[in-house]
């Protein structure tokens, strides 16, 4: 050991220690207690048979999250970007056309990501306050002819609800698959994969799920699966290669049944079983129902407050993320500030294009109730005043 020049940090001799904050930003959202009771329950080998009972129970709970009867559902071993990054590698090659509906830092992202892929990529981008219309989705597909279409359906940066009815149809009749990105939006606003036409569906666990970041729920239809085992090209993410992944979670035919693949992580998994069986309990309509309630109630008392929404339209709004502009009179970093300082609460400011324009208030999951709401309006109010006469001295 005269060999160690590096001593034992002292640092690491205090004892871990983490406050409880309540999280009303965009995500992650509070974990509920019966979720993290789940997670310290011991550890399992990725191979055990008990393990493959609990993803076998994840894969149909979110079968009834996505409603879809498609396979080839599971839960990647990494959070929300790994959905986006699945859908580019699997499904598409070096030179292949992808449409992405920009409405915010997501589909930048996507387009980010698609590049990299060598994917060739189209942007269909309006203002940045309203969904894009069917009629303008339909102009872009038909002018573009790409091979998949990828679309946010909850804008957590803009705090837009693009509506995603109507345009499987539209991509069924361009003989173009669809991706649809629901990381914030599944569980506060209606979502039908198959009904809908829907190839591909990925959400975040960290978000109305309630589950500690980590894992990214995803499905692929028989559709999507065409395309993937009919590639001319290895897929170039070995980790996200759903042939391989689809094989660990059992979601093929017996003969190509668990394969190890990685080392899940049977504790995140234990998280998400239990997040979705509350979501089960508590039944999709009524969990939307709940969302909904509490966005009108954050409403009213944003009016009330004199705040202007950034998305003008009601009906446009994402149930899960409320973005109100700044006023002028009010330093943004300040009021986040006081609501952290005085009340271990988290509000959250602008991202990408709304940076330094908007505040965003999440309600999510285990978070969505009613105290909270009034709560989170009580300690704005509150900060919004200080900020006011801060800004005066
Ligand atoms: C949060 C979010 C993501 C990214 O999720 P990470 O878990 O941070 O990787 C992707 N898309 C949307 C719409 C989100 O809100």
């Amino acid at each position: 050991m005269e060999n160690q020049t590096i001593p034992p940090p002292v640092e690491l001799k205090n004892p871990l220690v983490v406050s409880h904050k309540l999280l009303m930003g965009p995500g992650p959202s509070n974990a509920c207690p019966r979720v993290l009771q789940a997670l310290s329950q011991p550890v399992l080998g990725h191979m055990h048979t008990e393990l493959f009972q609990i993803m076998d129970d994840i894969k149909i709970g979110m079968r009834y999250l996505f409603q879809t009867r498609s396979n080839l559902t599971l839960a990647l071993s990494s959070s929300g970007h790994s959905g986006m990054e699945a859908v580019i590698c699997n499904l598409l090659e070096p030179a292949d056309k992808m449409l992405i509906l920009i409405g915010g830092i997501w589909g930048e992202r996507a387009s980010d990501m698609a590049k990299r892929h060598g994917v060739q990529v189209e942007i269909l981008k309006k203002e940045l306050n309203r969904p894009v219309s069917l009629i303008e989705i339909d102009s872009a597909v038909s002018r573009f002819r790409p091979k998949l279409l990828f679309v946010v359906q909850g804008e957590s940066s803009t705090g837009i609800y693009q509506d995603v009815e109507g345009i499987g149809e539209i991509t069924r009749r361009y003989n173009c698959l669809l991706a649809v990105d629901t990381v914030a939006s599944l569980g506060s606003v209606p979502l039908y994969m198959d009904l809908w036409n829907i190839d591909v569906v990925y959400t975040g666990c960290q978000k109305i799920i309630g589950v500690p970041p980590g894992l990214t729920p995803i499905s692929f239809n028989e559709r999507a699966q065409k395309v993937i085992f009919n590639r001319k090209t290895p897929i170039q993410s070995y980790y996200l290669d759903m042939t391989l992944l689809g094989q660990q979670w059992n979601c093929f035919s017996k003969d190509l049944s668990r394969v190890y693949h990685h080392t899940t992580c049977a504790n995140l998994l234990y998280g998400l079983r239990e997040g979705i069986a509350i979501l089960v309990e508590e039944q999709l309509e009524n969990t939307i129902k709940r969302h909904q309630t509490c966005a009108q109630r954050l409403y009213r008392g944003l009016e009330k407050l004199g705040l202007e929404f950034y998305v003008e339209e009601e009906h446009h709004r994402l149930p899960s993320v409320t973005t109100v502009n700044v006023p002028k009179d009010v330093d943004w970093k300040n009021v986040l500030a006081y609501a952290m300082k005085n009340y271990r609460m988290e509000i959250s400011g602008g991202l990408g294009p709304t940076a330094g324009k908007v505040f965003r208030i999440g309600i999510m999951g285990y978070n969505a109730t009613p105290e909270n709401i009034d709560g989170t309006l009580q300690v704005l109010k509150e900060a919004l005043e200080y900020s006011r006469n801060h800004s005066k001295l």
